[in-house]
């Protein structure tokens, strides 16, 4: 699947791509796919469907760098040394709430990962995030932890987030997230400069309200249609 740089003005968001922090994929697929999501008129049914189908198309980029083993197999006609993913196991965590609405598009693809749920509010007075709920994999220091935030807005959840999962023992952590503003991909790489990032579009800027701009408006409202 390709994937190629962007140019956003005033950020490393180029530094972050060149140096393979981030995977902006270009595909067509995901483009054609990102932009119904876009769309003011795209429904609640249909934004659901294609968030899954995003992330399922994400996850296949996000996991190109699996290790793999050879193992024997018989075919009905001969054996043969086939690959198969070799290693640790993954976990999957969403941070609500809008996290959830890619879970399935992982799962669709790796249906024996375990999932991790991260609960995230911003606090109106600091602005900070603050965790009100967390139930993680206990094992998780020994998985593949792919974190799913759809919108990498500030990069302020999403970071804490991750710290979350640090500090629980995971070391081996990939984001999947749909769009991204530059200013979020500064904070992230900044602060977890091991994570991989993969995103669908890398935006101009956050408007004064913190919504991505042109973005896709509030995820989780199009996702559970709450607006
Ligand atoms: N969260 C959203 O749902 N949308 C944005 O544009 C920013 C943060």
């Amino acid at each position: 699947m390709a994937a190629t740089t962007s140019t956003i003005a005033g950020v490393s968001t180029d530094a972050a791509v060149a140096s393979r922090r981030i995977t902006h994929v270009t595909h067509p697929l995901v483009q054609h796919k990102l932009s119904y999501l876009r769309d003011r008129d795209t429904p609640t049914v249909h934004f659901r469907k294609l968030v899954n189908e995003l992330t399922l198309l994400l996850t296949y980029e996000a996991t190109k760098d699996f290790p793999t083993e050879p193992v024997e197999i018989e075919t009905p006609l001969e054996r043969m040394d086939a690959q198969r993913i070799s290693g640790k196991k993954v976990a999957v965590c969403p941070v609500l709430r809008a996290g959830v609405g890619m879970l399935d598009g992982v799962l669709s693809l790796i249906s024996s990962a375990r999932v991790g749920f991260i609960g995230m509010y911003r606090n109106e007075d600091t602005l900070e995030p603050v965790e009100y709920y967390v139930k993680l994999p206990q094992d998780i220091a020994e998985r593949d932890v792919i974190v799913l935030d759809p919108m990498l807005a500030t990069g302020n959840s999403t970071s804490a987030a991750i710290d979350t999962v640090k500090k629980a023992g995971a070391h081996s952590i990939r984001l999947i997230a749909v769009i991204a503003a530059p200013e979020g991909i500064e904070r992230l790489t900044t602060a977890h400069p091991d994570v991989h990032v993969v995103v669908a579009g890398v935006d101009r800027e956050l408007n004064e309200k913190g919504y991505i701009v042109p973005g896709l408006g509030d995820a989780g409202d199009r996702l559970y249609g709450t607006k």
